[in-house]
This record gives C-alpha cells, structure tokens and sequence, in this order.
C-alpha cells in the first residue's frame, strides 16, 4: 500500500521523487537474494525514497533522513513520513516559495517502513531481531547487523552525509537525544555529548514546531535518551551519530552476523568524520498505535496553535529539520536609488533560513574580484582560498546581529531585518553587493563534553570550523563548507556613477566625495528631484511620494526585532528597472507575510510591494 503510494508519487512528481529498493541497490545487504520474509503476499523489500529537486543535485547539497519505523507495530511514524512526502510534492507544485526552498536546496530521505517485515506484519521485530538493538554500537559483534532494516539503514549512512534525522517510535511520548547507551551515564544520568548546545538548541526550536498541548504544555518533553527512555545497546541513535568519530571496534562495533546469508565486516568500517548526524529519537505516542481521531490532517500543519493531530505536529518538525539543513541568507529586497553613486543609501532586506541566529554584513565587491557576482557553489565554499579571502575583505555597508526567521509556515514570530547604509566614498563602476555572513556560533558551546572534543556534528562543524570538509564513507557525497558563508544580494551588479552627485537642490554636494554629513532627508529629497528628471522608470507612488516636502513624508518602518538596533530608514525611491533586473534574487519577495511585517507596514507599502511583486513576476504564497 505504501510502496504503490510512492510509485504513484514518483509517476506524478518525476523531477522530485524517486525510489529504490534496499535489496535491489545494496546487493550486499542479502548476498544470496533468497526471500527474507513475505510482506503483503510478496517478498519484503525495504523502501528508500529521496524527495528532491533531480536537476539540482549534487555531490554536496545538504541531505537529512526520517526513519518512519524501526519497530514495525507503531504505526504513526510510517503515517507521518508519507504525508510529508506529499506535502512537499504538492506545495512544490503549488510554487509556495518556502517549499521551493526546502526541495531545490536540500535532498529529504526517506524510509517510511524502515523495518518493512514488522510494519506489513504488525510486529516490532523483523524475523523474531529487534532492528534497534542491531547498530554497531556497544554491541556484540555477532548481534549486530543481523536485520534487512539496520542494513539497509547502514548502507545508506555509508554513502549520505545527513546531518539531521529524525527516528520515530511509538509507545511514550518524549523528543529526545544523545546520549542513549550504558557508556555515557555517570551516577544514573546521561553525560553530554559534545553538540550539546546544538541538540538542545535545535530541539527546542522543533519542541516548538510540534507545539502544545491543550493545557498549553510542550506537546513533547525534551531531554537525552539515556535520562528520558532508556539505555540501549545497538541503538540507531548513538550509531548515526557517532559511528564517524567514537572507537572502532568499541563503541563502534565491527559485526560479523550470520543471518541472511552474513554481511561483511567492512561495511561497518566507517571513514573518519563521515557519520555524524544530529539525530532526535521521537517517541510519538503512549499507543503504538494511534486512534485515528488522533493523527489529524495534513491541511492543519499551518495553525501550531490549533493543531492537535500526530501528522501535522511531526510533519512540522521534520519541515524544521529540513530548513536547518542548510544555514543561509534568503534576500527579500534590495532599495536603493536608480543611479546609485558614492554615498548613496542602500538597503537590503534579509532573512535567515536554516539557522537560530546570524551575523550578516553587508559588502561591495568590486565586480573584478567577483565575475558576475557569482559566489560559486556551496555558498563560497568552493572559491579558491585568495579568490575568497578578497571579497570577505571587501569594503563594508553594514552588518547586524539577528534571530533567523526561518520557515514562517505555521506563523513566525520573527521578523526580517534590514541591512543598511551607504555606498562607499571611493565606488565607482560595477560592484557586487554581496552578505557575508555567520551561523550559529553558540552551538559551539560546552561544559562537560563526553568525549571531551569539540562539537562533532556535521551540522555543527559547517558553523564553526573555518573550512569544513567530509566525505561520505562510500560514493561521491561530500559536505564543504566555510564559517563565512557568502551570498549574492543581487544576480547582476550594480553600475555606481558618481556623475548623479551633482543635484540641483544642494549644489554644495558638488565634487564632494561623500554625502555622509547632509541630513538623511535632504539627501533623499535631493536626489529624488534628480532622479524624476532623469528617470521615467520611477513608479506612480514614488513619484506621489517624492513630490510631498521631506517632513511629510512618511517613514517606512520595516518589520524589526526588539533587540535590533538600526535607525529606520527613509527610502524615497525604489528602482524598478533595478528591482526588475535582480528578480531572480528576490525569492522571498512576495513572501512577506509574517505578521509582525503585515501590521506594521503601512497601507501604500503594502500597495506599493504588491505592486512590485506583480512587475517582477512573483505570484503570492499558494496558501
Ligand atoms: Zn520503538
């Protein structure tokens, strides 16, 4: 029933879904292809889906897995992870940008019936074998890898670089982490891992994600494994996140099973540093089972306060998860005048997505340093180093120190935030606006890692770690990273003239180098007056706007955090040609629609962006 879903999935979506069989690609899970069990009335196999953009791909793009069930009688993990498949499918379809965000940026896998004989059998084990007490971890080496499922799973580990998974089980309800075995409990409680700062920061954010429940409780409690459930050899967990670093052969064990025909000692045999995801272990439901008024439906996943059902709650977390995948500056707007010269104001409005928190700034590279503003792939990662050490070191506009909005799906209570400032003195020609910018640095955080080394996670390490590089055990799949990461704020340079100085209302300015001493509004107001007697692409409402005196004019107010400390800005023009040009960079365009963003802004912006949004082509969130 599940696979006939997929492959009507795949047949509907054939640039986003595929799927494969375990046996079929992973001939060494079952070496001597005999039947290992009969699953709806034919042999089982166990299923692999990835949901993502096929003509995007590569070696690096950022991967995470949701195991729907290890243990193959709680029922409501498989439910969720199919949902999700097709959430994505058709929200992708239905062009929501978030989504496209989350499908063209990052590859989601998926095993919805990992262990597929208990799930089409309703029994937790597979042939009699618990598939979470079979990972090489703290395990004897004859009990582990026993099962198609851990096979299976391990194969996929072996070639895939995840960095955030979720495992679902049912039975109690917690969200839970590392650590979740005997060697890492001190005096009956868990020991810290060494991420820590990100497991609990993380968890809090999908805690939240999940929402409450109706006596206004986290629906989830959060906590360790080893302090929240229990202890457990050959657990999923410790494995997947710790078999790239831990000791080999103990904790990591090197199996020697003899079921099914036995599989290599090798496969569990890892390169260094190649598993290391960060992985929550959620216990969904005191049943197993879950009673249909329960699960709730998909449709609910836009209201974290009305939603009560399991699939929208966990569907939520693992979108969560997705976005965090891949820290990075999504530009929503860039204002600045139609003929920019030095000292003219600019400002651009970002947010971040896949991250907690953000240092951005704001540079302007010379076009030179970056042929056609193009950072490369992988955010910067990939520029040679003395290509790369240029432009961070380009001249600065601004910068600013924000909480990433993030998916704003089910509502955010975090705004966007403007970078802002002014051309430099001495730009002329074509330049780069480019944002350099740093995630999550408090993830690096620790009191008493165990073991005592820095965070491990790839997740982690892609923040922290000047460059980062790994490589999965087998294939091609790489991660390569840089702290600095660097996004263009616009597909195409800007041309800075400094000829669009001379104004006739502050003839003063002539020849001078920078505007920086004139007040703001005469700044704006005379360059204004210039640009309508130049320009004939201004639009009807700047042009109404500009012909009111400055102390009339209304200021914009942009959607701002508390704790932010930018003077609000006074934008008297907005270029159209320019915004028209950069439209591919403006993603996030159309999808202002948090409501701190909607209330503030006044009615003529709100008329003016609209209009905007429909010059440069954006259609409105499918929601
Ligand atoms: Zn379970």
């Amino acid at each position: 029933q599940t696979n006939q879903l997929f492959q009507d999935l795949r047949r509907q979506y054939p640039d986003l879904v595929e799927v494969w069989y375990a046996q079929d690609i992973f001939p060494e899970i079952l070496p001597q292809r005999t039947s290992w069990g009969t699953c709806e009335g034919e042999p089982c196999r166990t299923l692999i889906v990835r949901i993502a953009n096929k003509r995007l791909l590569t070696d690096s793009v950022p991967e995470v897995f949701f195991s729907g069930a290890l243990h193959g009688d709680e029922r409501i993990g498989p439910a969720t992870v199919n949902e999700l498949a097709k959430f994505l499918c058709e929200q992708y379809a239905a062009n929501h940008s978030e989504v496209v965000r989350l499908v063209d940026g990052r590859a989601t896998w998926l095993m919805p019936m990992t262990n597929a004989h208990g799930y089409a059998n309703y029994r937790r084990e597979e042939n009699s074998m618990d598939p979470n007490r079979d990972f090489p971890y703290l395990q004897r080496s004859d009990r582990c890898m026993q099962t198609q499922t851990a096979r299976a799973v391990n194969e996929l580990f072996r070639r895939h670089l995840f960095q955030f998974s979720i495992t679902f089980h049912g039975g109690m309800r917690a969200l839970t982490y590392e650590w979740g075995s005997r060697n890492h409990l001190a005096r009956m409680k868990s020991t810290e891992s060494p991420d820590e700062a990100a497991f609990t920061q993380v968890g809090q954010s999908i805690q939240a994600a999940a929402g409450k429940t109706a006596r206004s409780r986290w629906f989830y409690p959060l906590g360790r494994i080893n302090d929240l459930v229990y202890p457990v050899d050959g657990g999923m967990e410790d494995w997947s996140y710790a078999a790239g670093f831990e000791n080999s052969p103990s904790p990591i064990t090197v199996c020697k099973p003899n079921t099914y025909g036995g599989y290599p000692q090798d496969r569990t045999r890892y390169r260094k540093g190649s598993i290391s995801t960060l992985i929550y272990l959620a216990e969904m439901d005191d049943r197993k089972t879950a009673q249909e008024a329960t699960l709730g439906r998909t449709a609910e996943i836009w209201s974290v306060e009305k939603s009560q059902g399991h699939i929208p709650r966990n569907l939520r977390m693992c979108l969560k998860l997705i976005e965090m995948a891949r820290p990075e500056i999504v530009v929503q707007r860039v204002m600045t005048r139609a003929n920019p010269g030095p000292g003219s104001d600019i400002s651009v409005e970002v947010a971040g997505f896949g991250c907690e928190q953000v240092t951005a700034r704001l540079l302007m590279a010379s076009s030179s340093d970056l042929p056609n503003c193009d950072v490369g792939a992988d955010d910067g990662a990939a520029l040679e180093d003395t290509a790369f050490q240029k432009v961070v070191a380009s001249k600065q506009i601004a910068t600013a120190n924000y909480k990433c909005q993030g998916l704003t799906l089910w509502g955010s209570r975090r705004a966007a935030f403007v970078l802002e400032g002014k051309l430099p003195a001495d730009a002329s020609g074509e330049v780069c606006l480019l944002i350099a910018a740093e995630f999550d640095s408090q993830w690096g955080h620790q009191v008493h890692p165990d073991p005592s080394v820095n965070p491990r996670s790839h997740a982690a390490r892609l923040r922290l770690e000047e460059q980062y590089h790994a490589q999965a055990s087998d294939g091609p799949n790489i991660i390569r990273a840089r702290r600095t990461k660097l996004f263009a704020a616009s597909k195409t340079s800007l041309l800075v003239s400094a000829s669009t100085q001379v104004t006739p209302v502050m003839p003063e300015l002539k020849g001078s180098a920078t505007t920086s001493t004139a007040p703001p509004s005469f700044e704006i107001a005379a360059s204004a007056t210039h640009t309508l007697q130049e320009d004939a692409n201004v639009n009807a409402n700047s042009r109404a706007e500009t012909s009111k005196p400055p102390s009339l004019r209304q200021p914009k107010q942009p959607a701002l955090e508390t704790e932010q400390s930018l003077t609000v800005p006074l934008y008297a023009i907005v270029s159209i040609s320019f915004l028209s040009a950069i439209s591919s960079g403006l993603i996030g365009l159309a999808s202002m629609r948090s409501g701190a963003s909607q209330g503030k802004a006044n009615i003529q912006d709100a008329v003016h962006e609209a209009e905007l949004a429909k010059m440069v082509g954006q259609s409105q969130p499918a929601e």
